[in-house]
C-alpha cells in the first residue's frame, strides 16, 4: 500500500496477526456449531472484509446474508433503537444466526439488533466482533466471538472508514493526524 502508507500514523494490527486470529476464530465456530448449519449475518459495509475471511475458516454448511443497520442518536441520546436500512434476505426462523461485525464500541448497535433477530424465531443468535473497544461500553452485550480488544483509539482498515474512505487497507490502523486536519 504504497501510496495509503503516506496517511497512517500506526500499524495497531498486522495482516499476519489477522489472519492468525481469523483462523482460531473459524476453527472454534466450527467446533462449537458441529453438527449445524449457520446463517453469517454480516453487516455492511464495516463487516465485509471479517466475514469474507471469517466464512472461509468455517467448515460448516454456511447461508450468508447481509443487513445495513444505523443506530439513532448518539451515545448520549440513543433510545437504544436500529434502524434497519437494508434487511435479511432469509428466514431465520429456527435458524443459528452469527451477527458479524468490525467493531463493538458502546454496544449500542449489537444491543438493539439482537432482540430483534431472537424476536423472529432464530434458535440462536450469537456475535462475531473482530474488534473489541471493551473500555467504551454503555450497554452490556454478550459477544461470543471476539477478535482483538483494542484500546479507544481511532482506528481504520480491515473494513472500517474514515468518510468512507481507508476500508481497503489489509491491516488495523492509527491514521495520522494530517489526515483530520486536512478534511477540516
Ligand atoms: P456501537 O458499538 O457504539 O453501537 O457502534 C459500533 C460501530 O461504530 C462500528 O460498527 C463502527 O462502524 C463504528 N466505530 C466504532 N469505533 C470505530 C473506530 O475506531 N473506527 C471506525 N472506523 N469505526 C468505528
Amino acid at each position: 500500500m504504497e501510496n495509503l502508507k503516506h496517511d497512517i500514523k500506526t500499524v495497531l494490527i498486522t495482516r499476519e496477526q489477522i489472519a492468525k486470529r481469523v483462523r482460531e476464530m473459524g476453527q472454534q465456530i466450527t467446533k462449537d456449531y458441529a453438527g449445524k448449519e449457520i446463517v453469517l449475518v454480516g453487516i455492511l459495509k464495516g463487516a465485509m472484509p471479517f466475514l469474507c475471511d471469517l466464512m472461509r475458516e468455517i467448515d460448516l454448511p454456511v447461508i450468508l446474508d447481509t443487513m445495513v443497520v444505523s443506530s439513532y442518536g448518539d451515545a448520549t441520546t440513543s433510545s437504544g433503537l436500529v434502524k434497519i436500512k437494508k434487511d435479511l434476505d432469509s428466514d431465520i426462523r429456527g435458524r443459528h444466526v452469527i451477527v458479524v461485525e468490525d467493531i463493538i464500541d458502546t454496544g449500542i448497535t449489537m444491543a438493539a439488533l439482537t432482540p430483534i433477530l431472537e424476536k423472529r424465531g432464530a434458535a440462536s443468535v450469537e456475535l462475531a466482533i473482530f474488534l473489541d473497544k471493551r473500555e467504551r461500553r454503555e450497554k452490556e452485550v454478550n459477544v461470543k466471538y471476539i477478535g482483538y480488544e483494542i484500546p479507544d483509539k481511532f482506528i481504520v482498515g480491515y473494513g472500517c472508514d474514515y468518510a468512507q474512505k481507508y476500508r481497503n487497507l489489509p491491516e488495523i490502523c492509527e491514521l495520522d493526524n494530517k489526515v483530520f486536519a486536512q478534511a477540516k
